[in-house]
């Protein structure tokens, strides 16, 4: 009897095994085709001033709605276009996208759009992003470009210069995820940023209280570092107050996260009143962060 469990065990290993890669398989073969086909929209997330209780950003993040599979994460069909190349025409797709949504909204916002380290070495990308903003009337400030520190750590030098080109154009230039990979507090110096995104797993740790002391001090310590190097610092993943406390109180004065307003589409994000996006929660949020 044993041995027959273990042999069903076996076999429903091996065709989940097998779903997982047609599942993969669908996926690569109908992303090609997910722009041209109206799948894909963009949401929007609210990045809040969490001194003036101000929206100050909107990060652009992408969505697609698979025909019989339904909504299909980034984090998940992201990766298959970057493995075909096709991450570079539909980046541009997004771009684009987002900074004519951007047109819609107030002035003083910033659109944030993730760049893949794919269309960061891509050699026409400056290039690509001055045209977007010319074609998308686009004042070139009130974009914010997020890189992983992954696209930057594969060859510092050449990121590097790329942000500056990039910053030629007056465009911001944001390091998402921060504290993931490989960036040690010093490269902060040498590359040409605006922003740090302190990735939400740190943000995480600070749930409920006073978190781990370890992550309090080199949260401390980035903040510092930050101020030196006159960098933004947002908090990425804010749930709860604690965390928002947590940060506040360490000097961090942007926020982002499902406490203070979640991904919505652009029509949601318009009839929200600019000064409280999130709405109630929002205003709870800047009574703690204001406390
Ligand atoms: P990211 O750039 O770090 O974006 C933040 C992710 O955290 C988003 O997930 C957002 O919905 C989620 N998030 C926001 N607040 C909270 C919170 O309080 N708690 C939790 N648990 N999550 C929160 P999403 O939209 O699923 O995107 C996942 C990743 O996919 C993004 O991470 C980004 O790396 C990538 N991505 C999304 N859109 C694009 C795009 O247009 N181009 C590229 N290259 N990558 C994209
Ligand atoms: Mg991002
Ligand atoms: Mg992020
Ligand atoms: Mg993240």
């Amino acid at each position: 009897r044993a041995k027959r469990t273990g042999k069903n065990a076996a076999y429903r290993y091996a065709s989940a095994l097998g779903e997982a890669e047609a599942r993969r398989a669908t996926l690569e073969r109908d992303v090609q085709h997910a722009a041209t086909r109206g799948e894909l929209t963009l949401h929007y997330q609210p990045l809040f001033d969490l001194r003036t209780r101000q929206a100050v950003k909107v990060e652009a993040l992408l969505r697609w709605t698979h025909p019989q599979l339904g909504e299909v994460s980034p984090a998940e069909f992201i990766p298959l276009a970057e493995a075909t190349g096709l991450i570079v025409p539909l980046g541009e797709w997004v771009m684009c996208r987002a900074c004519t949504d951007a047109r819609h909204l107030p002035g003083t916002l910033v659109v944030a759009v993730n760049v893949s380290p794919v269309q960061l070495e891509d050699p026409d990308f400056p290039q690509t992003v001055r045209a977007v903003l010319r074609d998308c009337g686009l004042a070139p400030g009130r974009l914010e470009l997020e890189l992983t520190e992954t696209a930057l750590m594969r060859d510092v030098a050449r990121a590097s210069h790329t942000l500056g080109e990039l910053r030629a154009l007056g465009v911001r230039v944001a390091l998402d995820d921060f504290g993931t990979g490989h960036t040690s507090l010093s490269s902060l110096r040498d590359l040409p940023l605006d922003t740090v995104k302190i990735d939400r797993s740190f943000v995480a740790d600070l749930r409920g209280g006073q978190g781990q002391p370890f992550t309090q001090t080199l949260l401390g310590a980035l903040l510092q570092v930050a101020e030196v190097l006159d960098l933004e610092v947002v908090a990425e993943g804010l749930e709860d107050d604690a965390q928002l406390r947590a940060l506040h109180a360490l000097g961090c004065h942007v926020g982002q996260g499902y406490l203070l307003g979640r991904p919505v589409p652009l029509d949601r994000l318009l009839s929200t009143p600019w000064d409280a996006p999130g709405g109630a929660s929002q205003e709870r949020a800047a009574e703690v962060a204001l406390a």
